[in-house]
């Protein structure tokens, strides 16, 4: 239901739980979050109920777990699998190395279920979403799109039918967070030395003001330096710049 996306050189944590703050009046049942520690790390805490529970969960953890300048949120609102704590956002293959948060409905994940499980992947929760994460996480390693998170998240929601804003992360690409839509919104936020995606502008207003609209069937890529946008052939397209004018 609300999305929060993070590059920059602040504490991802603390930026990803005040957006999602920001837009817990639409409603949800549950909420997570993911973290790149930039070393090859990516950590994941989920819980179902308000975002406090969430926050009470993260409290547990003192160390560095949760460190990094990269990192998503979500809160969910289910339509597909119980909320509950294994079905809450983020989603990760098998290895642990892909993290995806998503809004909207994949109508065809039956189909890509089946298709994964025949290849003998191992199910972890009852969502649609779920899906996506083993295609990635299989695009990344495979073929043409090897290595490169963008051309793998662009490969991958080609095969999609319905309603999504989907937001990858990959261990091995630690800079990044890439994202795209169809039929679902989303929005960059471009500040200094940092680049923000959300569902809602309402995440990031307090941070910067430049926002980029994107398109239907986009795909854009952020890092602490700006954002790149393409469709979903991967051919760039011109972004859609405009300026948050009014208040909270
Ligand atoms: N269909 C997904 C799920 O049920 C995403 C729901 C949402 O938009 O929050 O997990």
């Amino acid at each position: 239901c609300g999305i929060v996306g993070y590059v920059g050189h602040r504490q991802a944590l603390g930026v990803v739980l005040d957006g999602l703050r920001r837009l817990e009046y639409r409603g949800y049942d549950s909420a997570g979050v993911a973290l790149l520690d930039g070393s090859g790390g990516l950590a994941v805490e989920r819980a179902a109920g308000a975002l406090s529970n969430l926050e009470a969960r993260l409290a547990e953890f003192d160390g560095d777990r949760f460190e990094g300048t990269a990192g998503m949120g979500h809160t969910r609102w289910a339509t597909h699998g119980a909320p509950t704590d294994r079905n809450a956002h983020p989603h990760r293959d098998v290895a642990g190395r892909v993290a995806v948060v998503h809004n909207g409905i994949i109508e065809n994940f039956a189909e890509l279920r089946a298709e994964l499980e025949a290849a003998g992947v191992e199910m972890s929760s009852d969502t649609d979403t779920e899906t996506t994460a083993h295609l990635i996480a299989a695009a990344y390693t495979n073929g043409s799109t090897a290595g490169d998170l963008t051309a793998s998240v662009s490969a991958v929601v080609r095969r999609l039918e319905g309603a999504f804003t989907l937001v990858v992360t990959h261990a091995d690409d630690p800079d990044r967070v890439v994202a795209a839509r169809r039929n679902s919104p989303l929005v960059v936020g471009v500040g200094e030395g940092e680049t923000f995606l959300a569902s809602d502008v309402a995440a990031f207003i307090e941070h910067t003001r430049d926002a980029v609209e994107l398109g239907q069937d986009q795909v854009v890529t952020i890092t602490c330096d700006g954002y790149e946008v393409t469709d979903f052939a991967g051919e760039p397209v011109e972004a859609r710049p405009f300026t948050v004018d009014w208040d909270l």
